[in-house]
Protein backbone atom coordinates (compact mmCIF):
# COMPACT_ATOMS: atom_id res chain seq x y z
CA UNK A 1 0.00 0.00 0.00
CA UNK A 2 1.02 3.83 -0.96
CA UNK A 3 2.65 5.39 2.09
CA UNK A 4 2.23 8.79 2.51
CA UNK A 5 3.48 11.56 4.93
CA UNK A 6 1.31 13.87 6.30
CA UNK A 7 2.00 16.31 8.48
CA UNK A 8 2.89 15.67 12.59
CA UNK A 9 -0.50 16.25 14.93
CA UNK A 10 -2.76 15.05 11.94
CA UNK A 11 -2.79 11.43 13.85
CA UNK A 12 -2.83 12.28 17.35
CA UNK A 13 -5.86 10.76 19.25
CA UNK A 14 -7.58 9.46 16.48
CA UNK A 15 -9.92 6.46 16.08
CA UNK A 16 -10.69 4.32 13.53
CA UNK A 17 -14.22 5.46 11.76
CA UNK A 18 -13.21 8.61 12.14
CA UNK A 19 -13.41 11.17 8.98
CA UNK A 20 -10.05 13.07 8.35
CA UNK A 21 -10.15 16.36 6.01
CA UNK A 22 -5.97 15.94 4.55
CA UNK A 23 -5.07 19.71 4.67
CA UNK A 24 -4.44 21.18 0.98
CA UNK A 25 -0.69 19.87 0.56
CA UNK A 26 -0.95 16.10 0.74
CA UNK A 27 -4.88 16.06 -0.96
CA UNK A 28 -2.87 18.06 -3.97
CA UNK A 29 -0.49 15.06 -4.08
CA UNK A 30 -2.76 11.83 -3.42
CA UNK A 31 -5.24 13.66 -6.20
CA UNK A 32 -2.92 15.03 -8.98
CA UNK A 33 0.31 13.44 -8.24
CA UNK A 34 -0.45 10.15 -7.25
CA UNK A 35 -3.86 10.35 -9.19
CA UNK A 36 -5.96 8.25 -6.34
CA UNK A 37 -9.71 8.11 -6.67
CA UNK A 38 -12.33 7.53 -4.06
CA UNK A 39 -12.04 3.52 -2.75
CA UNK A 40 -8.42 3.86 -2.37
CA UNK A 41 -6.60 3.00 0.10
CA UNK A 42 -3.57 4.22 1.54
CA UNK A 43 -1.49 4.48 4.65
CA UNK A 44 -0.56 7.72 6.48
CA UNK A 45 2.25 8.35 8.46
CA UNK A 46 3.39 11.16 10.17
CA UNK A 47 6.81 11.20 11.00
CA UNK A 48 6.14 10.70 15.23
CA UNK A 49 4.99 7.31 14.68
CA UNK A 50 1.38 7.95 14.32
CA UNK A 51 0.37 5.56 11.75
CA UNK A 52 -3.09 4.97 9.70
CA UNK A 53 -4.75 2.96 6.57
CA UNK A 54 -7.44 5.00 5.14
CA UNK A 55 -9.85 5.02 2.34
CA UNK A 56 -10.45 7.65 0.51
CA UNK A 57 -14.28 8.90 1.11
CA UNK A 58 -14.72 11.87 -1.68
CA UNK A 59 -12.32 13.95 -3.39
CA UNK A 60 -14.26 17.64 -3.82
CA UNK A 61 -12.71 21.13 -2.59
CA UNK A 62 -11.07 18.95 0.56
CA UNK A 63 -9.87 15.26 0.25
CA UNK A 64 -11.63 12.88 3.00
CA UNK A 65 -10.62 9.74 4.25
CA UNK A 66 -12.14 7.58 6.83
CA UNK A 67 -9.41 5.67 8.77
CA UNK A 68 -9.74 1.96 8.65
CA UNK A 69 -6.84 1.19 11.33
CA UNK A 70 -5.16 3.57 13.99
CA UNK A 71 -1.88 2.96 15.65
CA UNK A 72 -0.38 5.22 17.86
CA UNK A 73 3.00 6.26 18.32
CA UNK A 74 5.19 3.89 21.23
CA UNK A 75 5.37 6.37 23.72
CA UNK A 76 7.48 3.50 25.48
CA UNK A 77 10.23 4.04 23.04
CA UNK A 78 12.34 6.96 23.75
CA UNK A 79 13.70 10.04 21.29
CA UNK A 80 16.99 8.69 21.64
CA UNK A 81 18.05 4.85 19.86
CA UNK A 82 20.79 3.97 22.25
CA UNK A 83 22.79 0.60 21.19
CA UNK A 84 25.22 -1.19 23.63
CA UNK A 85 28.17 -2.55 22.37
CA UNK A 86 29.16 -4.82 25.52
CA UNK A 87 32.11 -7.76 25.63
CA UNK A 88 30.42 -10.51 26.88
CA UNK A 89 31.31 -11.33 30.89
CA UNK A 90 31.37 -14.48 32.65
CA UNK A 91 28.65 -16.42 34.62
CA UNK A 92 25.30 -14.96 35.21
CA UNK A 93 25.96 -11.04 34.77
CA UNK A 94 25.48 -10.92 30.95
CA UNK A 95 21.61 -11.91 31.29
CA UNK A 96 21.21 -9.27 34.10
CA UNK A 97 23.01 -6.59 31.70
CA UNK A 98 19.95 -8.01 28.60
CA UNK A 99 17.32 -7.44 31.19
CA UNK A 100 18.60 -3.96 33.07
CA UNK A 101 19.29 -2.76 29.28
CA UNK A 102 16.43 -3.60 28.06
CA UNK A 103 14.36 -1.71 30.75
CA UNK A 104 16.86 1.34 30.39
CA UNK A 105 15.07 1.57 26.48
CA UNK A 106 18.17 -0.22 24.79
CA UNK A 107 17.16 -0.36 20.87
CA UNK A 108 19.67 -2.18 20.14
CA UNK A 109 22.72 -4.85 21.74
CA UNK A 110 26.02 -5.89 19.93
CA UNK A 111 28.14 -8.65 22.26
CA UNK A 112 31.47 -7.88 21.77
CA UNK A 113 34.35 -10.74 21.29
CA UNK A 114 37.17 -8.29 22.32
CA UNK A 115 40.85 -9.42 23.01
CA UNK A 116 40.61 -9.92 26.89
CA UNK A 117 37.22 -11.09 26.56
CA UNK A 118 36.45 -14.32 28.40
CA UNK A 119 33.79 -15.44 27.35
CA UNK A 120 33.81 -16.43 23.85
CA UNK A 121 30.57 -17.88 22.15
CA UNK A 122 32.19 -20.64 19.81
CA UNK A 123 30.13 -20.23 15.99
CA UNK A 124 28.32 -23.41 16.57
CA UNK A 125 26.71 -22.00 19.62
CA UNK A 126 25.93 -19.00 18.45
CA UNK A 127 22.30 -19.51 17.03
CA UNK A 128 21.70 -21.16 20.96
CA UNK A 129 22.48 -18.53 22.63
CA UNK A 130 20.99 -16.07 20.92
CA UNK A 131 17.76 -17.14 20.78
CA UNK A 132 17.97 -17.64 24.50
CA UNK A 133 19.24 -14.48 24.63
CA UNK A 134 15.98 -13.38 23.17
CA UNK A 135 14.15 -14.82 25.16
CA UNK A 136 15.74 -12.79 28.07
CA UNK A 137 15.11 -9.74 26.35
CA UNK A 138 11.82 -10.17 24.84
CA UNK A 139 10.72 -11.25 28.78
CA UNK A 140 11.90 -8.19 29.50
CA UNK A 141 10.75 -5.86 27.16
CA UNK A 142 6.98 -7.11 28.02
CA UNK A 143 7.41 -6.86 32.02
CA UNK A 144 8.45 -3.01 31.72
CA UNK A 145 5.41 -2.38 29.01
CA UNK A 146 7.46 -2.17 25.45
CA UNK A 147 6.44 -3.53 22.18
CA UNK A 148 9.59 -3.32 20.60
CA UNK A 149 11.98 -5.89 21.46
CA UNK A 150 15.73 -4.60 21.28
CA UNK A 151 17.38 -5.96 18.61
CA UNK A 152 20.76 -8.50 19.21
CA UNK A 153 23.22 -9.05 17.31
CA UNK A 154 25.94 -12.12 16.82
CA UNK A 155 29.22 -11.78 18.87
CA UNK A 156 31.33 -9.04 16.71
CA UNK A 157 34.90 -7.76 17.20
CA UNK A 158 35.14 -4.46 17.92
CA UNK A 159 35.72 -2.71 13.94
CA UNK A 160 33.16 -5.43 12.79
CA UNK A 161 31.17 -4.03 15.12
CA UNK A 162 31.94 -0.12 14.18
CA UNK A 163 31.47 -0.90 10.86
CA UNK A 164 28.35 -2.51 10.70
CA UNK A 165 26.06 -0.70 13.44
CA UNK A 166 26.39 3.46 12.57
CA UNK A 167 25.49 5.79 15.34
CA UNK A 168 25.58 9.51 15.55
CA UNK A 169 28.24 9.15 17.89
CA UNK A 170 29.65 6.72 19.98
CA UNK A 171 31.16 6.67 23.40
CA UNK A 172 33.63 4.20 24.39
CA UNK A 173 34.13 3.86 28.34
CA UNK A 174 37.81 3.27 29.15
CA UNK A 175 39.29 4.02 32.63
CA UNK A 176 42.30 6.70 33.55
CA UNK A 177 43.53 8.64 30.44
CA UNK A 178 42.69 11.93 29.60
CA UNK A 179 38.96 10.99 28.61
CA UNK A 180 36.17 13.43 29.38
CA UNK A 181 33.66 12.34 31.56
CA UNK A 182 30.47 10.66 30.07
CA UNK A 183 28.30 13.44 31.45
CA UNK A 184 30.35 16.85 29.54
CA UNK A 185 30.67 14.64 26.40
CA UNK A 186 26.93 14.02 26.16
CA UNK A 187 26.18 17.54 27.24
CA UNK A 188 28.57 18.93 24.18
CA UNK A 189 26.34 16.99 21.50
CA UNK A 190 22.75 18.77 20.29
CA UNK A 191 20.71 16.71 18.04
CA UNK A 192 21.89 12.96 18.38
CA UNK A 193 19.39 10.48 17.82
CA UNK A 194 21.57 7.13 17.71
CA UNK A 195 23.90 6.95 19.96
CA UNK A 196 26.53 4.05 20.76
CA UNK A 197 27.81 2.91 24.21
CA UNK A 198 30.87 0.94 24.11
CA UNK A 199 32.03 -1.52 27.39
CA UNK A 200 34.52 -3.55 27.85
CA UNK A 201 35.67 -6.84 28.77
CA UNK A 202 36.61 -7.77 33.09
CA UNK A 203 39.87 -6.79 31.51
CA UNK A 204 39.08 -3.62 29.80
CA UNK A 205 39.81 -3.03 26.02
CA UNK A 206 43.28 -3.38 25.23
CA UNK A 207 44.93 -0.07 24.34
CA UNK A 208 45.11 -0.66 20.85
CA UNK A 209 41.71 -0.98 20.79
CA UNK A 210 40.51 1.48 22.34
CA UNK A 211 43.19 3.97 19.96
CA UNK A 212 41.38 1.59 16.81
CA UNK A 213 37.78 2.94 17.55
CA UNK A 214 39.07 6.80 18.49
CA UNK A 215 40.59 6.79 15.29
CA UNK A 216 37.26 7.38 13.98
CA UNK A 217 35.94 10.65 14.62
CA UNK A 218 32.60 9.73 15.91
CA UNK A 219 34.44 7.49 18.50
CA UNK A 220 34.65 9.30 21.71
CA UNK A 221 36.50 7.87 24.65
CA UNK A 222 34.96 9.22 28.11
CA UNK A 223 35.30 8.37 32.03
CA UNK A 224 32.13 6.91 34.04
CA UNK A 225 34.10 8.77 37.04
CA UNK A 226 37.04 7.67 39.11
CA UNK A 227 35.90 4.32 40.51
CA UNK A 228 36.33 1.36 38.51
CA UNK A 229 32.78 -0.33 38.07
CA UNK A 230 32.14 -3.67 37.17
CA UNK A 231 31.46 -4.33 33.15
CA UNK A 232 27.71 -4.73 34.20
CA UNK A 233 27.62 -1.67 36.64
CA UNK A 234 29.08 0.27 33.35
CA UNK A 235 26.94 -0.68 30.46
CA UNK A 236 23.86 0.17 32.58
CA UNK A 237 24.93 3.54 34.03
CA UNK A 238 25.84 4.94 31.20
CA UNK A 239 22.50 4.32 29.61
CA UNK A 240 21.01 5.80 32.40
CA UNK A 241 22.98 8.89 32.05
CA UNK A 242 22.66 8.82 28.03
CA UNK A 243 18.51 8.61 28.60
CA UNK A 244 18.92 11.29 31.47
CA UNK A 245 20.74 13.78 29.07
CA UNK A 246 19.33 13.08 25.40
CA UNK A 247 16.32 10.28 26.27
CA UNK A 248 13.54 10.23 28.20
CA UNK A 249 14.36 10.30 31.35
CA UNK A 250 14.43 14.24 30.94
N1 LIG B 1 40.54 -3.61 34.67
C1 LIG B 1 39.95 -2.79 33.69
C2 LIG B 1 38.59 -2.35 34.13
C3 LIG B 1 37.53 -3.07 33.44
S1 LIG B 1 35.98 -2.57 33.95
C4 LIG B 1 40.76 -1.54 33.42
O1 LIG B 1 41.41 -1.04 34.31
O2 LIG B 1 40.68 -1.06 32.29
C5 LIG B 1 35.06 -3.09 32.56
C6 LIG B 1 34.67 -2.02 31.61
O3 LIG B 1 33.78 -1.14 32.24
C7 LIG B 1 35.79 -1.16 31.10
O4 LIG B 1 36.42 -1.72 29.98
C8 LIG B 1 35.07 0.12 30.74
O5 LIG B 1 34.47 0.01 29.47
C9 LIG B 1 34.00 0.18 31.79
N2 LIG B 1 34.38 0.99 32.97
C10 LIG B 1 34.34 0.60 34.26
N3 LIG B 1 34.65 1.61 35.09
C11 LIG B 1 34.90 2.67 34.30
C12 LIG B 1 35.26 4.04 34.55
N4 LIG B 1 35.43 4.49 35.78
N5 LIG B 1 35.40 4.84 33.48
C13 LIG B 1 35.25 4.39 32.23
N6 LIG B 1 34.90 3.12 31.93
C14 LIG B 1 34.71 2.27 32.94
Amino acid sequence: MKRVDVPTDLLVNRTAGELLVLPDGVAHYITNVMRRQPGDALELFDGTGNQAVVEITSIDDDVTVEILQWREADKKESPLSTVLFQAIPKGKRWGWILEKATELGVRSIVPLHTERTVKRIPDDRVDDRLRRWDKKVSSAARQCGRALTPELSRPRTPGEAYEETPCDIHLVAHPGGDATGVVSALKKLDEIKRLGIWIGPEGGFTQQEVDNLTSEKDVRPVHLGPRILRADTAGIAALAIAQAIHGDFV
